[in-house]
């Protein structure tokens, strides 16, 4: 495999800008969890998502246990949550001591499905975590009246969804809470980190003290609340800044990918593209494709073939009724197919025009010329 030019899965580039927002907080001695960047960052994110607040955390799964515990979540109650998500949405629920209900999908947008959320539900329900999957909105329209109709809270997992719209409202500022993750390869980081949004004081109030030790905001080290270290630090919050600044960019260029990506696999026999629904803006977190029975390989050898050609893929998330930590048993159909013919193409920022089109000539050749 000489000269085989690489193409990861994710490859994270810093700008300069990113190194100077950093340079600075480091060099203002500020580096622990105190400094302006911080709240600075909240309130960009905020504004961003339209929320009348935004409280940083230290990752996107400590920003979904505090707001399941903003939501009083406890022993006894039930959570409802995709089974197509990445696990964290379901160990949040956990940690609470609640229990965590699997739905299956939409096979239309690969979100939970709203009708298989009003048959699960009882009376130990006592929330809906929703999760924008890959960057594709939820049906939010449905999923709110569900929620009305039966007066339980919904908590937007939102972490792999900056800036993705439903009816042209941001996501973030459906649920009664909302939370995001800045991992190093979502849409953008600040390393590790997360934040909540929400348009209710008693939230921001509550999740403030839970992420700082339970501490009294008006007596100090006065703990009134069993509480966690969950803080976000200020040189994250100046990477935040910095990645905010120019977030509209990123998303701009994750959609140019995707349409690129579209345009050159729209036409062959056996591969199906990605949801992308006419009242949303899908901000493609990931690129993914499913292989039908019409395409000449299998998934796993198409898999393989990119990967003799230097190009990463990556698996769907494995429903998680179906992981050995929750295995529960039930038969969900559409994320099981999902998982099975399923993965994701590269689609970093970074990535070129002709990156994207040496890997869409590989399986078009594969297509064409490989009748079984
Ligand atoms: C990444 C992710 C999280 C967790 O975020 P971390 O910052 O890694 O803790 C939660 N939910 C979903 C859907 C994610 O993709």
């Amino acid at each position: 495999m000489k000269n085989l030019k690489k193409i990861p899965i994710s490859n994270i580039k810093l700008k300069k800008t990113d190194i100077n927002y950093l340079k600075e907080c480091i060099e203002s001695g500020w580096v622990s969890s105190q400094g302006k960047f911080v709240n600075k960052f909240e309130k960009m994110f905020a504004k961003f998502c339209g929320t009348k607040f935004a409280i940083s955390t230290s990752n996107g799964t400590s920003a979904l246990h505090l707001a399941l515990l903003a939501l009083g979540i406890k022993p006894g109650d039930e959570v409802i949550v995709p089974s197509f998500t990445f696990i964290s949405t379901a160990n949040a629920v956990k940690y609470t001591g609640a229990k965590p209900v699997f739905i299956d999908s939409d096979p239309e947008s690969w979100n939970i499905s709203p009708s298989s959320i009003e048959a699960a539900i009882n009376t130990k329900t006592k929330a809906i975590i929703i999760v924008h999957i890959y960057g594709h909105p939820a049906d939010m329209e449905t999923i709110l009246k569900v929620s009305q109709k039966y007066r339980i809270p919904i908590v937007e997992d939102a972490a792999e969804a900056h800036g993705a719209e439903y009816d042209g409202k941001t996501v973030g500022s459906f649920g009664e809470l909302a939370t995001f993750s800045f991992y190093g390869n979502k849409i953008i980081t600040t390393g590790e980190g997360g934040i909540i949004t929400t348009n209710s004081k008693m939230h921001m109030e509550k999740i403030t003290q839970l992420r700082d030790h339970g501490m009294s905001r008006t007596r100090k080290y006065w703990h009134t609340k069993l509480g966690y270290n969950y803080r976000l630090t200020n040189i994250q919050a100046a990477l935040g800044v910095s990645q905010m600044e120019r977030v509209d960019d990123i998303i701009k260029k994750k959609i140019e990918i995707a349409s690129l990506y579209e345009k050159n696999l729209k036409d062959i026999a056996g591969i199906q593209l990605p949801p992308n629904q006419k009242n949303v803006k899908n901000v493609f977190w990931l690129y993914n494709i499913t292989i039908t029975k019409d395409f000449p390989i299998s998934k796993d050898q198409l898999i393989h073939e990119l990967k003799q050609n230097g190009i990463d893929t990556r698996p769907l998330f494995p429903p998680l009724h179906t992981q050995p930590i929750y295995s529960t048993g039930q038969k969900l159909p559409v994320c099981e197919q999902l998982y099975q013919n399923g993965f994701s193409l590269p689609s970093y920022t970074s990535l070129k025009d002709s990156d994207i089109l040496k890997i869409t000539t590989i399986i078009k050749n594969i297509s064409n010329h490989r009748r079984t």
